[in-house]
């Protein structure tokens, strides 16, 4: 089961690392697919490579991803046992915002992603991939300061899952409030993942 899941999501990013379907690839240095377990029960989803991820081919290893770490660190929660992935697979140049044509033309690659690891929790990360996630799910989306924090049931590609939308984790280096609020998200996270062990033993 795992083995197949896990040759699905290799073909995936086999394909994204060769992929020219929008302009990014002609900027990128290296693709970043996302990593993971493929049994993830729990699945981050960012919004696009920045700098370092760009240059490493690896997702949140700039200093937003040092934050997300320690916010991992804090629910007790490893890398390995998630999967980290991102709307856009390659760098938009200067981090620029994530333009709708690169939206259409990537997000088919986290579909797949989503639907072969078939998480039970999404956690999105920031506007973009709220506003991504929640249209797929039918549901409204007016900014992520409304949506946060809260846990939505919902279907997404014909999976049953719970959704929780949070800020991107790079806003709290430059918003103290943004930060505390992300410890907050993160602690009711840390309440529902156990909740998710317990329901169903790793
Ligand atoms: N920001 C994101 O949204 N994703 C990354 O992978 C890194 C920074
Ligand atoms: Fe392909 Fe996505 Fe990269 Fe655009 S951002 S080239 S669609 S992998």
């Amino acid at each position: 089961m795992s083995s197949s899941k896990e040759a699905v999501l290799e073909a995936v990013a086999s394909e994204v690392r060769a992929c020219t379907r929008c302009g990014l690839w002609k900027t990128r240095k290296n693709a970043v697919p996302g990593e993971g377990s493929a049994d993830a029960k729990v699945m981050f989803v960012g919004e696009a490579p920045g700098y370092w991820e760009d240059v490493e081919g690896k997702p949140f290893v700039g200093d937003a991803g040092k934050f997300l770490d320690m916010l991992l660190a804090e629910m007790g929660v490893s890398r390995s046992q998630v999967f980290i992935g991102n709307v856009l697979k390659c760098r938009p140049p200067r981090n620029r915002e994530p333009a709708p044509a690169e939206i259409e033309a990537c997000t088919p690659y986290l579909d797949r992603q989503i639907t072969t690891i078939k998480p039970k929790l999404i956690i999105t990360l920031g506007n973009y991939s709220t506003a991504y996630i929640f249209s797929k799910a039918g549901l409204s989306f007016k900014g992520i300061t409304e949506a946060r924090g809260k846990f939505y049931q919902a279907n997404v590609l014909g999976l049953a899952v719970t959704l929780f939308p949070t800020f991107h984790p790079a806003a709290g280096l430059y918003s103290a409030k943004y930060k505390q609020l992300l410890i907050e998200d993160f602690r009711l996270l840390k309440v529902k993942i156990l909740d998710l062990d317990k329901d169903n033993p790793r």
